[in-house]
């Protein structure tokens, strides 16, 4: 079987939703343990975007004026800069890490080891380089079959084949495609006619159904994640931030 392990620093919120693929094995560092690093993650100007009026789980695509996104940071500033002292004053008066921990921002990182086998990791990216995942885990989901593509190249170019660009049919889905398409011999005919919005109700499929068929049917680029090695940074170079952003006894405020 092959297995892949990750060595990923990503922000609470991202590990949160990451966690909850269930068939890989996870070592986390702790926040009981170790402390915890001041690194926070702040969007770029370009992600973001207000809600989307249509898919209450996302973005609109909609970025904001330049004016509200240094409001945005500002405010996310002022609340990290207070979670950073009080956990550096909290850990300096040797309260147990475990609590001074509590009231850090969603912002902050973790990292862990991940191991998964290929199948789950498929899966896994299926399901996050997808555009309806949110873009932070996407950014990883990239990145990550990117890497697989160098250690398993025919897998990859399968996943896209068969995962990333195929899809699943319903009953009614097929149905509605039969009425358009014929077997022939060895092959596939057309057959003249339509499947209008009606037609697909009549065939049992709901309004969210027949918009879904719509866009597995749209014309869709194969995409790629080949990575783009030039711009990859060493392994140590995040583990010497991470360490880097750990309090040090020094920072701490005067009492
Ligand atoms: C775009 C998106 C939006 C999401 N929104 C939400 C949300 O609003 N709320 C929320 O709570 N979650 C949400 N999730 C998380 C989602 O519900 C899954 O928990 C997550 O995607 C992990 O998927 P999984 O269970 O298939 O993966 P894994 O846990 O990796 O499991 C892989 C597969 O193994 C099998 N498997 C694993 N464990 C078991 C088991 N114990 N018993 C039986 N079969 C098992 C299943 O076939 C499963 O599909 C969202 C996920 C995505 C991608």
């Amino acid at each position: 079987m092959v297995e892949l392990k990750f060595h990923c620093c990503m922000p609470m919120f991202i590990a949160r939703q990451w966690i909850r693929h269930r068939t890989a094995n996870v070592n986390e560092y702790s926040g009981r343990y170790s402390l915890m690093p001041m690194l926070f993650y702040t969007p770029s100007a370009e992600q973001l975007q207000t809600q989307s009026p249509v898919n209450n789980q996302g973005r609109s695509g909609q970025t904001v004026e330049l004016a509200k996104y240094e409001s945005a940071v500002a405010r996310w500033n002022g609340i990290r800069e207070r979670s950073r002292e009080a956990y550096e004053w909290l850990t300096g008066e040797e309260i147990a890490r475990e609590l001074a921990r509590i009231d850090l921002p969603l912002s902050t990182y973790t990292q862990w080891y991940w191991k998964i086998d290929l199948h789950n990791l498929l899966h896994f990216l299926t399901l996050r380089v997808d555009s309806h995942a949110q873009w932070e885990i996407q950014e990883f989901g990239r990145v990550m079959a990117g890497m697989l593509e160098r250690v398993a190249p025919l897998s990859y170019e399968a996943w896209l084949d068969y995962d990333v660009c195929g899809t699943r049919m319903s009953h009614m889905e097929l149905e509605a495609l039969r009425r358009l398409v014929k077997v022939q011999g060895e092959g596939l005919s057309s057959q003249a006619g339509q499947v209008d919005g009606n037609a697909l109700a009549e065939l049992g499929l709901s309004g969210r159904e027949a918009r879904e068929l719509l866009q597995k049917l749209a014309p869709k680029e194969r995409p790629s994640f080949t990575l783009d090695a030039s711009r990859g940074l060493p392994g140590e170079h995040f583990q010497e931030r991470f360490s880097q952003a750990v309090p040090k006894g020094d920072r701490l405020p005067e009492p």
